[in-house]
């Protein structure tokens, strides 16, 4: 049973060039007629060697194959279909693609297996129209979406009109929850959009955890004043004590933190703003991922310190707000070691590896057994246009995804 590579990479191309742009570029945002294009070319593949597919009260393409057995539960695989603006070819899709290759290896093979196989397509994962994405994983694994249909998008659209364009309705989404024991596991093959396996030369990456994500607000105040006429000695300029504090993270986290350990500002917004006055207040965002919840936790309280010593100091008021809290989320040994002893068989370079980056694997596995398989990003490049990973590696993720489900399908 092998893997047809040429036609995996020919998939990849034509679902690509379903979200093609007035402007030129590629595109398909959840919901868009772009992504409603591609699932349907994805769904049409599947018809087209007898295995049906459904769209679930949630939007997520299922295409199962039946097994043998119909009372033992299903193997299932996945990922999505939706990019962010200009996204690449590779991200999501290849976990899709793939999924339909190893479906396809089993057909040409005339393999029936003795468990049913699914190929779930989730949707919106990257959740850039309504801010919050893994939508579809979080319905399947009965984790509220907190989605309402009055949720208003990046375009001014509200969900309830959105979503029609899967044919499915807000208040319906958590019906799509699956028993706990309708699923053996849950395998997703992914791109790494990281530079861990580019840069080590390496075809596979089989995935250990996915890092947990912290965010706060911090708010710094200080005392907004004339640029020209106020002296520095009696100055609190907000944004002198933020500088400071986000200049002293990549310090901590290189005291507290491991070589997974990141913490990144990205956000920063300075009242008033105006070039003549000083700042009177800084509000910015920090965030902070690791693979370890004790290392997540001491990088905040060394943040915290620090942000209290320089605000007494200066004499400040701050707050130091979390606004979000994801616990890293170990994938299941039996499946990792599964995962890990199919790479070998096939005698692939490899390396385990964790993930920086969400997926829809951090929503599944606290419910279902899951794990993750990694090919290369070139550069480390993702969600942008210039993402890439060659024929020869993604043949290989595919190869160790087929491997893994056959090896699973012959466990009791
Ligand atoms: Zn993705």
């Amino acid at each position: 049973m092998v893997i047809d590579a040429e036609k995996v990479i020919i998939h990849l191309e034509e679902i690509y060039k379903c979200g093609e742009q007035p402007d030129g570029t590629f595109s398909r945002i959840a919901y868009s007629k772009e992504d409603v294009k591609g699932r349907e070319l994805f769904r049409s593949w599947f018809e087209s060697i007898g295995i049906p597919t459904r769209v679930d009260e949630a939007g997520n393409v299922i295409a199962r194959m039946e097994g043998k057995d119909p009372t033992l539960p299903a193997i299932a695989m996945g990922s999505h279909l939706d990019t962010v603006p200009d996204g690449g070819k590779y991200d999501g899709v290849v976990g899709c693609v793939g999924g339909l290759a190893v479906c396809e290896a089993m057909k040409d093979a005339g393999y029936v297996p003795n468990h049913p196989i699914e190929v779930i397509v989730f949707t919106d994962e990257e959740g850039f129209r309504f801010g919050s994405g893994l939508l579809g994983s979080s319905a399947i694994c009965g984790v509220d979406t907190h989605a309402s249909g009055t949720d208003v998008d990046m375009y001014g659209m509200e969900r309830k009109e959105v979503v029609k364009s899967y044919g499915i309705h807000v208040e319906d989404f958590m019906k799509a929850k699956k028993a706990k024991d309708s699923l053996k596991c849950f395998l997703e093959l992914h791109v790494e959009q990281g530079a861990r396996l580019d840069k080590t030369g390496r075809s596979v990456g089989v995935v250990s955890s996915i890092a947990g994500v912290t965010r706060f607000e911090i708010e710094i105040k200080g005392e907004a004043n004339h640029a020209g006429s106020t002296a520095m000695s009696d100055r609190k300029d907000a944004l002198v004590a933020a500088s400071s504090f986000i200049a002293k993270i990549p310090e901590i986290v290189k005291e507290n933190g491991t070589e997974f350990t990141v913490a990144t500002v990205g956000t920063i917004k300075v009242t008033p703003n105006s070039v003549n006055v000083i700042p009177g207040t800084c509000m910015f965002h920090l965030e902070i991922r690791d693979q370890n919840q004790a290392v997540m936790d001491a990088v905040e309280e060394q943040a915290l310190a620090y942000l209290q010593r320089i605000c007494k100091e200066g004499g400040f008021d701050f707050t130091f707000k979390k606004i979000s809290d994801h616990a890293p989320e170990p994938m299941a040994d039996w499946v990792k070691d599964t995962i890990e002893a199919s790479v070998k068989e096939l005698g692939y370079d490899y390396a385990v590896i964790p993930s920086g980056a969400f997926h829809d694997s951090l929503t599944m596995a606290p419910v279902f057994p899951t794990g993750m398989i990694f090919v290369p990003s070139k550069g480390g490049i993702s969600h942008s246009r210039y993402e890439f990973t060659e024929k020869e590696d993604i043949r290989k993720g595919c190869e160790v995804l087929l491997k893994t489900v056959l090896n699973v399908d012959s466990m009791k």
